[in-house]
């Protein structure tokens, strides 16, 4: 009896040590796929886009996360489809950036790379990636793990900041020098004009029209550097939009009709607006040049003011072949032009005047045209 009993003993406590066993692996089991559920929920749900990219010679990408849809447009079965698709969405100037970063490896993994990505929607992105090495056994290189942040409203930010900043650069600028260059243009001018009167000069007449031309060419430059100034005071009156567009219209008309541009009006019933007169109709002109200048061949401008997303909308329309992305990154910026005798002040000074009557400026172009809104904020009631 008693062996019997010392072997049932020792059966019944292996029996209790492999339950306790089984038990242990099994809590340990499910804590781990519960731990690894919520690392999973985390990836899926993040904002970011996360990766595991496996270096060449076996380039893949293992894992996207869904947000790579929201981010860029592509859903993760379209980067598993083709490998090389997130190399393709890369803006052309950022591309030796990448090249760079792949060729340092692993030494650039310290720094973050920041480079502009086209969306399925032809918009571009501002990225950041940031990435961890994954090694094997024997200590090699082997995947890439990271993610990338969309950080574009940042960018804007910062861009509009600097443009802002350069802006007030130029305006003091301008005030300082302005008078010093202005007063000596002027006695060269009347010279010029009292000189060109003389009958010995009438065979060079011409030449001194030119002179005098590119004389007052020059001083509407320096106006329009003092404009940029910022220690401008605007005098914001209750006034209509319409009656503004109206008066000019005439103007409008006859410097469309010498560049074949046929001008024409679509104004609605808007409630008057809080504007100063003088910069409305600076605004307007410069962006009317803009639609001429954009058509050099002929073609239809029409401005339009209707109500939209509670505000009111100023539209300036033309048929002209569209602004290219690299350079509507660029528009908004002094001096930024890509006309022959243009001075790239018209936009600054535009934003500058719709950043005074806290309205903003949006953009709409293709290649069979462009369209500048302007959105102005109703007056309260
Ligand atoms: P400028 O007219 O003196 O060049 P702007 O600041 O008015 O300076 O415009 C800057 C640039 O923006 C222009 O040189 C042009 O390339 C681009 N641009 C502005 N408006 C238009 C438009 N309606 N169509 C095409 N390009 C435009
Ligand atoms: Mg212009």
């Amino acid at each position: 009896m008693l062996p019997w009993g010392y072997a049932f003993g020792g059966i019944l406590r292996l029996v209790i040590a492999i339950g306790t066993l089984i038990l242990y692996f099994e809590k340990t089991r499910t804590d781990l796929s519960n731990r690894e559920f919520q690392y999973k929920l985390l990836t899926e749900n993040a904002i970011d886009v996360i990766y595991y990219y496996r270096l060449p010679p076996e380039a893949t990408i293992e894992y996207v996360s869904p947000s790579a849809l929201l981010v860029t447009g592509y859903a993760p079965e379209e980067y598993y489809a083709d490998n090389n698709l997130i190399f393709k969405l890369i803006h052309p100037d950022d591309k030796s950036l990448l090249d760079d970063f792949i060729n340092n490896l692993p030494c650039s993994l310290e720094t973050p790379l920041t480079l502009r990505l086209f969306r399925k929607d032809k918009a571009t992105l501002w990225v950041e990636q940031k990435c961890v090495p994954i090694h094997n056994e024997k200590g090699q290189l082997v995947a890439l793990e990271g993610i990338i942040r969309d950080i574009t409203q940042r960018k804007k930010l910062e861009q509009m900041a600097s443009t802002f900043d350069r802006m007030n650069m130029v305006g003091s600028m301008a005030a300082t020098v302005a008078h010093e260059i202005r007063n000596p243009m002027t006695t060269v001018r009347g010279y010029l004009q009292v000189l060109g009167r003389k009958e010995k000069y009438q065979p060079d007449k011409e030449k001194f029209t030119l002179m005098i031309e590119e004389i007052d060419r020059a001083n509407n430059i320096i106006r329009e550097y003092l404009s940029l100034s910022h220690e401008k005071l605007v005098s914001l009156k209750k006034c209509s939009l319409n009656y503004i567009i109206e008066a000019l219209f005439p103007l409008i008309q006859a410097d469309a009709n010498s560049s074949k541009v046929y001008a024409s009006l679509n104004l609605s019933d808007i409630p008057e607006l809080l504007l100063d007169e003088n910069e409305v109709r600076q605004l307007l002109l410069n962006l009317v040049r803009n639609g001429i200048e954009a058509m050099p061949t002929g073609g239809n401008l029409v401005i339009r003011t209707f109500r939209g997303d509670n505000k009111i909308v100023l539209s300036i329309s033309d048929q002209g072949s569209g602004i290219p992305l690299h350079i509507l990154d660029h528009l908004g910026t002094p001096f930024f032009t890509t006309k022959d005798t243009g001075t790239g002040l018209g936009l600054p000074i535009c934003y500058q005047i719709a950043h005074r009557h806290n309205a903003s400026i949006k953009i709409d172009t293709s290649t069979t045209g462009t369209t500048f809104f302007v959105y102005f904020s109703p007056p309260v009631l």
